[in-house]
């Protein structure tokens, strides 16, 4: 059995639980989870027994060369003759992916039902399983991880006051690029300044100045796995503020590693971070969860969030991520991808946690 078609059997059983006929794919990560298929336009129908993918013209080549399923080419729109082949199938109770669906679609959907036939929403059925990482995924993404770390050491040699926030940006994404990654997992950060304390800041032409701090988030994509890291950088002597805040975001991000273990809930990991930020006086400024689980997406289940009950297993891949954000002055996160064990965690970012003075 080929590792989609293990997969496929898995989706299957976990339908015939549901007392479901069919699940109607339509996620492009789990189209590619389940078929090997990694064009962009492509719906799988997915029955206990049987798995159809459907694509277009411009992917007929492709799709015959990477799904391990049945293919077929339509022209024209998708999901009117997925319908037609599960009316065919006498399928009848039809699952849908309810969160990767455009209410356009749903209602393609809807309107080629026929007598006795239903729709059901399904959620997170296919994420559930992406969640544990086989050997391979765990190797793509140790992969992603290396080029990542290998390019910003790489572009850090090249900062220097003057240079341009895109600037940096663009040398990260060569140097990814040349080292073999797809491209960047996705768009890379890199902050200096009071723009630090924007967390998803992209880049701009603000010149890199002396006595800034510089954030960095880069993630490199392999095999169409990511992987994902943030970094950050002085240019000059820190301060004593920046001194203290990279300090307590070091020991928080230490104390979550820490509570990194099989069968630990998600919200623990995420209390560890939060709780150091708390003495330190910084949680009001950590304004984002602890982390994420990471594969065919940048952000995939599991969240390590307060309220995310999902125990953690061994397999799964998560960053770990907690920043502190200091409006008009910068902020300060460290991250790293590491994999889950049933002793603690593997961290597969292999670059040191110093504060890079420049
Ligand atoms: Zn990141
Ligand atoms: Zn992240």
């Amino acid at each position: 059995l080929s590792e989609h078609a293990d997969r496929r059997r898995q989706i299957s059983d976990a339908l015939t639980g549901k007392k479901l006929d069919a699940l109607i794919v339509t996620g492009p990560a789990n189209v590619r989870y389940l078929t090997g298929f990694t064009g962009s336009n492509g719906v799988a129908l997915l029955a206990p027994e049987r798995a159809v993918l459907f694509t277009d013209p411009r992917y007929a080549i492709q799709a015959a060369e990477e799904a391990d399923c049945r293919v077929r080419v339509a022209r024209g729109p998708l999901l009117p003759r997925l319908m037609a082949a599960a009316r065919r199938g006498k399928l009848q109770r039809l699952g849908f992916e309810m969160s990767r669906i455009s209410w356009e679609a749903y209602n393609t959907l809807s309107e080629s039902l026929w007598l006795g036939a239903t729709l059901e929403p399904v959620r997170g059925l296919v994420e559930e399983l992406r969640m544990i990482k086989s050997p391979a995924e765990i190797s793509s993404i140790r992969r992603a991880m290396a080029l990542a770390a290998a390019a910003f050491e790489a572009a850090v040699g090249s900062i220097r006051p003057g240079i341009r926030e895109s600037e940096v940006a663009a040398e990260l994404d060569y140097q990814m690029r040349r080292r073999g990654a797809q491209g960047p997992a996705f768009e890379t950060i890199v902050a200096a300044g009071a723009r630090s304390a924007q967390p998803h800041a992209l880049p701009t032409a603000h010149t890199l100045r002396a006595d800034e701090l510089v954030l960095i988030d880069v993630g490199a994509s392999r095999n169409g796995y990511a992987s994902d890291m943030t970094r950050m950088l002085f240019l000059g002597r820190p301060g004593k503020r920046v001194k203290g805040l990279y300090g307590a975001v070091l020991e928080a991000q230490a104390a979550a590693l820490d509570a990194v273990r099989e069968g630990v809930a998600a919200a623990a990991v995420d209390r560890a971070a939060r709780q150091v930020l708390r003495r330190h006086g910084l949680d009001r400024v950590f304004v984002h969860s602890t982390g994420h689980g990471l594969g065919l997406e940048i952000h995939e289940p599991p969240r390590l969030g307060k309220r995310e009950r999902t125990r953690l297993r061994a397999g799964m891949v998560v960053t770990v991520e907690p920043g502190a954000y200091l409006a008009g002055f910068g902020g300060v996160r460290i991250e790293d991808t590491v994999l889950v064990t049933s002793q603690g965690c593997e961290i597969l970012t292999p670059v040191t946690k110093d504060l890079r003075v420049l």
